[in-house]
């Protein structure tokens, strides 16, 4: 029962999914835990050291909304290669608070958002809080875009399709080809594209493409939290045509303020960071998972820290119970697409945890259900 004054627009979040597996998995002890959604290893020494040093030398206040100069001067630099003279960027909190700021400056009620099915679980839920109509495209059973299958959906209501690879939950990163169409059918609709790509350092097979290539308005959405293990620092970032990122700081400056002070000079030293030995930690962690599997229709991962694997048995509901009772902490699919016939793994673990937890799934698919 809700109380009397909780206002409707609330009701449109329904983390129900989500809160059965972690009800269920509070009474686990010491469980082989596959579901986390954060890089195992710890935010680089030299990040913290330049975030104890801003602490230190008194830069904890309020920022400019849009970042502190240096950060912002910073970014465009990593931009100006695209060469889009309208192109600005702006400090966000969290690619979240990007991704929340960028919905409700795009979306009328009743606009429809076109997002892949499986989605990553925000789209949905800051869509309808915008007033938004999710429509969501099947990406099963490769989760490649069809582009044939976007053009179909398009209706004079659709206002803006969002786009995530590499991607969660299902670790696939869009072949360049199904991007660039994805690119230019936004650009002759007149559609906004945005482009999630938070997990643009993790790309195991192929390098990273951006929509940006072929559409000169997309917005991306970007932030540190997966790259450089900050996930609480809330370091985001978005860039895309000045007239959108005005109204989007605008907005900043009256829900989130800005980003953590503190965290945006952090954001300078960690922007000077070669991270390719993490890049190939975790490709060894996914051929690891991937090649040791067995019994397990795989397809995807190729990028991010995650593999979506259809159930050998069983929904993915229960499929994820049983799993549970064996100590192995999994997300069924249906907390990220209408359809309940897979479960997620994140290997972003150590390794004696990823050989537990492929030894329990790998009983589970020989034992049947
Ligand atoms: N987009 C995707 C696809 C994600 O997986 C996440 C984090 N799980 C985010 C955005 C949000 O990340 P943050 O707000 O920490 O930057």
């Amino acid at each position: 029962m809700s109380h009397p004054w909780i206002a409707d627009r609330i009701h449109l979040i329904d983390a129900s999914g989500i809160r059965k597996v972690f009800d269920l998995a509070a009474k686990m002890k010491d469980p082989v835990n596959f579901s986390i959604g954060q890089p195992h290893f710890d935010t680089p020494v030299l990040v913290k050291e330049a975030l104890k040093k801003a602490i230190d030398e008194g830069k904890n206040a309020y920022s400019q909304t849009q970042g502190i100069r240096p950060l912002v001067e910073r970014l465009q630099q990593e931009i100006a290669p695209l060469g889009h003279e309208n192109r600005q960027v702006f400090v966000t909190s969290g690619t979240s608070g990007a991704l929340n700021l960028a919905l409700l400056t795009l979306i009328n009620p009743g606009d429809e958002v076109i997002v892949f099915d499986p989605w990553f679980v925000m789209y949905k839920h800051l869509t309808n809080l915008a007033g938004g109509i999710v429509v969501p495209i099947n990406t099963y059973p490769d989760f490649q875009i069809d582009v044939n299958q976007v053009e179909a959906a398009i209706t004079s209501k659709t206002k803006l399709i969002i786009v995530n690879s590499p991607a969660n939950p299902t670790g696939t990163v869009a072949s360049e080809a199904n991007l660039k169409d994805l690119a230019e059918l936004a650009r002759k609709h007149r559609i906004a594209l945005i482009s999630d790509e938070i997990y643009r350092l993790y790309c195991y097979d192929s390098e990273f493409t951006s929509p940006t290539r072929w559409n000169e308005d997309t917005i991306v959405i970007d932030g540190l939290s997966k790259s450089h293990s900050m996930t609480g620092l809330r370091l985001g970032f978005c860039h895309g045509p000045a007239e959108v990122i005005e109204q989007m700081t605008k907005l900043q400056q009256f829900t989130y303020v800005c980003a953590p002070q503190p965290t945006q000079w952090a954001a300078l030293t960690a922007l000077e960071m070669d991270l390719s030995d993490v890049v190939d930690e975790y490709k060894a962690k996914r051929n690891f998972v991937r090649d040791n599997l067995s019994g397990f229709e795989i397809q995807g991962g190729d990028g991010a820290f995650y593999l979506f694997v259809k159930t050998p048995w069983g929904t993915g509901t229960e499929f994820v119970k049983a799993a549970i009772e064996k100590n192995l902490l999994i997300i069924p699919g249906n907390v990220f697409s209408r359809q309940d016939t897979h479960f997620r793994i994140s290997y972003a673990s150590d390794q004696r945890t990823l050989e537990r937890g492929v030894e329990i799934l790998n009983e589970m698919a020989k034992s049947g259900g």
